[in-house]
C-alpha cells in the first residue's frame, strides 16, 4: 500500500487531530503518502481530497474538534454514495482508509470493507461506546470537563442548598454519567444500562437530607431521558429546592486531555501499521492498555456494556 487517505466523521471529539498527526506522520515516517478528506463521507462523496505532508498536522496535537472537519452524511448510508465515494478513493489512487470516528462512522467503514475497500476504524467519540475498546478518544477530556463543571456546580449547590440535576452527554451509554458520577460523589447516577426506580431516588434524597446533606446531585446521561423532566419530578415529590443543569456540548470542545493525545497517537499509528500490513475491516482499541485490533464487521455486532462493578461501588459509596 503507497497511499492511504484519512477521515473524521461523525461527531467531533478532543483528540481527534491528535489521531489524524499520528496517522500522518506514521504513514510518511514509512514512505507512504496521505491523504485527507475533508468533511467526513461528504468530502469523501464530494472529492473534497488533499495530499497531507508533515507539517499538515503541525501545531494541532493540543486543539479540540478537527481540522480535518466533520459531518453527517446521510448519502453516504445509500449504495450510490457509498460507491461515490469508493470511485473518489480510486480516482485519488488511494489504497486504503483511515476513519476517525463513532459507531455510525464504522458502520460507514463497515460498508466500505464489505465492498472490498480496506478500512481501519479508530474510536473517536466521547461517549466510550464502542465495543472492542477500553476507551475512546475523547472520553477522558470530555469527563473532566465534567468534572470541572459539576465542581463548580457544587459551589453554588453547597452555598445554597440546592439539589442538582445535572445532564451529561453519552448518546446510549452511561459512561460519562458512570464515570462522573463517582469521581464526583454524586448521590445518584441514572444511565440506560440500569433502570432506575423513582421511589428509590426520592428516598435516598430524603434520607441524605434526614442526616443533614444540604444539598444533593443527581447525574443523568442523556440516554436515560431529560433531566428537566426529572428535575420537575424531584420537586414536585419532595418540595427540595431543584436546579437543573443540562451541560451540552461544552462536553465536546477543548483541549485533549494528555491520556486523549496518548491513546490518539497510539491508536492513530497503529491504524496504519494494519494498513501497511495490507489489513483492512478492521477497528483499533486499547485493553488492558495493550494495543488490540478486531474484525469490524464481529466488532459492531457485540454491544458495549458498562462496568457493573464500578456501579455498584458508585451505589455503596453514596449511601
Ligand atoms: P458517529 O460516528 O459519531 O456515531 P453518526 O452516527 O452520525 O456519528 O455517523 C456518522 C456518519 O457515518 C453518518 O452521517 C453516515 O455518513 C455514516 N454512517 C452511519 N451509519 C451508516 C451506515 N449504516 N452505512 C453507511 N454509513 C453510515
Amino acid at each position: 500500500m503507497k497511499k492511504i487517505g484519512v477521515l473524521t466523521s461523525g461527531g467531533d471529539s478532543p483528540g481527534m487531530n491528535a489521531a489524524v498527526r499520528a496517522v500522518v506522520r506514521k504513514a510518511i515516517f514509512n514512505g507512504l503518502e496521505v491523504y485527507g478528506i475533508y468533511g467526513g463521507y461528504t468530502g469523501l462523496i464530494n472529492g473534497h481530497i488533499e495530499k497531507l505532508e508533515i507539517g499538515s498536522v503541525g501545531d494541532i496535537i493540543h486543539r479540540g474538534g478537527t481540522n480535518l472537519f466533520t459531518a453527517r452524511c446521510p448519502e453516504f448510508k445509500t449504495l450510490e454514495g457509498q460507491q461515490k465515494g469508493i470511485e473518489q478513493l480510486k480516482k485519488f489512487g488511494i489504497e486504503g482508509l483511515v476513519v476517525i470516528g463513532g459507531d455510525g462512522s464504522y458502520q460507514g467503514a463497515k460498508k466500505l470493507t464489505e465492498h472490498g475497500f480496506p478500512c481501519v476504524g479508530v474510536p473517536g467519540t466521547i461517549d466510550n461506546d464502542i465495543p472492542g475498546t477500553d476507551f475512546t478518544i475523547g472520553f477522558d477530556t470530555a469527563l473532566n470537563t465534567i468534572i470541572n463543571a459539576i465542581d463548580k456546580i457544587r459551589d453554588t449547590a453547597t452555598s445554597h442548598g440546592f439539589t442538582y440535576v445535572i445532564e451529561v452527554m453519552g448518546r446510549n451509554a452511561g459512561d460519562l454519567a458512570l464515570w462522573a458520577g463517582l469521581a464526583d460523589g454524586a448521590e445518584t447516577i441514572l444511565i440506560p444500562e440500569v433502570n432506575y426506580d423513582m421511589d428509590e431516588v426520592i428516598s435516598k434524597l430524603n434520607r441524605g437530607a434526614e442526616r443533614g446533606k444540604k444539598h444533593s446531585i443527581i447525574i443523568v446521561a442523556e440516554g436515560v431521558g431529560s433531566a428537566i423532566e426529572i428535575g420537575k419530578i424531584v420537586k414536585e415529590r419532595t418540595n427540595f429546592d431543584t436546579r437543573v443543569t443540562v451541560l451540552g456540548h461544552v462536553q465536546r470542545g477543548g483541549s485533549p486531555s494528555a491520556f486523549d493525545r496518548v491513546l490518539a497517537s497510539r491508536l492513530g499509528a497503529y491504524a496504519v501499521e494494519l494498513l501497511m500490513e495490507g489489513k483492512g475491516g478492521r477497528c483499533v482499541g486499547i485493553q488492558n492498555n495493550q494495543l488490540v485490533d478486531h474484525d469490524i464487521i464481529e466488532a459492531l455486532a457485540k454491544k458495549h456494556t458498562i462496568d457493573k462493578g464500578m456501579y455498584t461501588l458508585s451505589q455503596e459509596l453514596s449511601i
